[in-house]
């Protein structure tokens, strides 16, 4: 009996940031498997059983799904977002690459999400207007000075960022020893965005400089963005700035 496996992305929160096409995954699903937030974010559905776990054992828990859909269940592998950045999809397929030949005749299907980085990006404007890149600060699967060097690679190559994981407990000290390599090569007034639980009701959404900024105001819900040299901010009065970064912003670096 051969199953099938959805890789899902949620969205950001919203519900009407899920996509149409992932709620019908959603609904043909025997069992979902995901952290479980995320799970619980799936409409109720008699008879759909759930598998919930802790959220850093990524690798275990895509193995248990893909055993599952080998077994004949359809099963949907849930992730905030977009399920391919920073997400279950990687996971998943690296358990393919490393595990038993008969997980490659399975049918998988990846539904696209909505990223925190676009629902962010478009509350402020359009902070992610011209080339952009998204690194996450998290060091559980590559070394800290790794993420340094392509922060400062990224400044300065003049690419806006979008920066996921950027505080746990486990990590307190990493997005202010980040703020403070990209001061070294970014102008001071550069826009940052603290965007958290973005799209639910607890949205925050603070614009700050880059002089400014201090990893107080994130946690771990937070997308922290940080703009080109050629980043603007639209000032209107008494509402919050319009902030974007223009097509033209070729020669910012
Ligand atoms: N796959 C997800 C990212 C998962 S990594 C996506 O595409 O959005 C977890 C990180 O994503 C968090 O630490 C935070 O940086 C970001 N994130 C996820 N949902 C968010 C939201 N609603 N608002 C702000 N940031 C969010």
């Amino acid at each position: 009996m051969i199953g099938k496996l959805f890789i899902i992305g949620l969205g950001p929160g919203d519900a009407a940031m899920l996509t149409p096409q992932a709620a019908v995954a959603l609904a043909l699903a025997s069992d979902l498997v995901g952290y479980g937030p995320y799970v619980d974010r799936a409409p109720q559905k008699p008879g759909q059983i759930r598998h919930v776990s802790d959220n850093r054992e990524e690798l275990d828990r895509a193995r248990h799904a893909l055993e599952m859909a080998a077994a004949g269940r359809v099963v949907a592998v849930l992730s905030a977002g977009d399920a391919g950045v920073f997400g279950m999809a990687s996971a998943v397929f690296e358990a393919i690459d490393k595990g038993e030949p008969a997980w490659r005749e399975l049918e998988v299907e990846v539904v696209a999400g909505v990223s925190a980085m676009f629902a962010a990006a478009a509350q402020v404007g359009a902070f992610l207007g011209h080339d952009f890149c998204a690194i996450s600060l998290s060091d559980n699967l590559k070394p800290w000075a790794l993420v340094l060097r392509r922060l400062r690679a990224a400044a300065e190559a003049g690419f806006a960022m979008a920066l996921y994981n950027p505080h746990s407990r486990a990590r307190p000290w990493q997005l202010n020893a980040a703020f403070e390599l990209l001061r070294e090569v970014l102008p001071p007034e550069t826009p940052v965005v603290f965007a958290t639980a973005v799209s639910r009701v607890d949205e925050q959404i603070e614009i700050v400089t880059l002089a400014a900024a201090d990893s107080l105001r994130a946690d771990m819900r937070t997308l922290v963005m940080i703009g080109t040299a050629a980043t603007r901010r639209i000032e209107r009065p008494g509402r919050s700035p319009w902030v974007y970064t223009p097509r033209f912003a070729g020669d910012a670096a």
